[in-house]
């Protein structure tokens, strides 16, 4: 029988790596969210050959303080949280210190920040696959950071296969993402570009300054849009007396500050034919602003959606607001999962909110009036 031996140390990082960068949109997630993390307020996203050579974000944010250069890839390392209490009010996106290090671990990475404002010189960082600095060099650059990913996951070959096989299909959902993170941040300029080999740089999309996520929409899908949008603006009370369903739990209540009124807000399409389209991918769903994957509640929407226009789907653009003591983040490394505590009353009171809102919109008036 074999014996019960460690696995090398390498070889454990870059098995957890591969869990906290799966694909393509784990890397631009993990990079955004940090850039926005940083208060960016300029993001620019550039591709080569869609990702499969290299993906850069740059941003003007805060810079990395040359304090922290030597532990900023390290696994674990982070500046957002020090204690498993800090993750009930968390702020930021970033909070586990992998994104850095896992990257290490899994493709040719180099960060270039600089935190002076109107100096021109900054620091590029270079590491081993392991996170730990390997050198130092002086460059010319501008307030920010700009982190570099090339060949990703060239040490995982059966994955990198199916990148290479998948690609635009990836690439795809990455510009989603790209997408929900771009409309919801208000104030943030974001420009996405793709290069291909021998070729031009092409301006995927781009965002002004917005002070409105309304313009954001205009920005990315196009002013047409607008016009086929209703506002979302629900505000769920979820008190226990108040509950629709019966034996429904009671709002889970930490303490005399929890708020239990959850407000949905964003934008719909009217639920007229020809106000719908045929595209299910133009959905986002946030929590407190963080872009996440919510499958029960996509599907409550698309639901009531349905009761009153059979044949399309609508554009949806939700954030769902609520104390953050009602939901946990920590469920997956990606952190896309949130478990929302009392799902079923929150889920009930949505169909329930949507439906009125649905049924008072004066499906009568001309789209020119509204
Ligand atoms: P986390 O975001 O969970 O802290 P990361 O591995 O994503 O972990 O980043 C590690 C640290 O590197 C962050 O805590 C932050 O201090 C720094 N950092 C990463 N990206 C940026 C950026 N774009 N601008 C400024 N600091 C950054
Ligand atoms: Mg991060």
């Amino acid at each position: 029988m074999a014996t019960i031996k460690p696995i090398e140390g390498r070889s454990i990082h870059q098995i957890q790596s591969g869990q906290v960068i799966v694909d393509l949109c784990s890397v631009v997630k993990e990079l955004v969210e940090n850039s926005l993390d940083a208060h960016a307020t300029s993001i620019d996203v550039r591709f080569k050959n869609h990702g499969l050579d290299s993906i850069e974000v740059q941003d003007n944010g805060e810079g990395i303080n040359p304090d922290n250069y030597e532990t900023v890839a390290l696994k674990h390392y982070t500046s957002k949280l020090s204690s498993y209490e800090d993750l009930s009010s968390l702020q930021t996106f970033g909070f586990r210190g992998e994104a850095l290090s896992s990257l290490c671990a899994l493709s040719s990475f180099h960060v270039r920040t600089a935190q002076e404002k109107d100096g021109s010189k900054g620091t590029r960082l270079d590491f081993e696959t392991s996170g730990k600095l390997r050198a130092t060099s002086v460059i010319a650059s501008q307030k920010g950071t700009t982190v570099a990913v090339e060949d990703i996951f060239r040490n995982l070959p059966v994955r990198r296969k199916e990148l290479e096989k998948n690609v635009k299909r990836e690439y795809g959902k990455v510009l989603n993402l790209l997408h929900a993170y771009a409309c919801i941040s208000t104030g943030v300029r974001f420009i996405v570009s793709n290069q291909m080999i021998k070729n031009k740089k092409v301006t995927v999309f781009s965002t002004k300054m917005n002070s409105t996520t309304k313009e954001n929409i205009a920005n990315i899908y196009g002013a047409k849009t607008l016009p086929a949008l209703i506002p979302l603006d629900l505000t769920l009370e979820l008190e226990p007396s108040n509950a629709p369903i019966q034996g429904a739990r009671s709002w889970r209540m930490q303490s005399d500050t929890d708020s239990r009124e959850v407000q949905v807000v964003g934008h719909i399409s009217r639920p007229v034919f020809g106000e719908g389209r045929q595209t299910p991918d133009r959905q986002m769903f946030f929590v407190n602003s963080r872009p996440c994957a919510l499958p029960q509640v996509t599907k409550a929407f698309n639901e009531v959606y349905k009761s009153f226009n059979v044949s399309q789907s609508p554009f949806i653009f939700a954030n769902l607001e609520l104390d953050t003591n009602a939901y946990d983040v920590n469920v997956s490394p990606d952190k896309r999962t949130i478990l929302l505590h009392d799902q079923t009353t929150l889920l009930e009171n949505i169909k329930t909110s949507l439906t009125r809102l649905f049924e008072s919109h004066d499906q009568s008036v001309p789209l020119s009036q509204l």
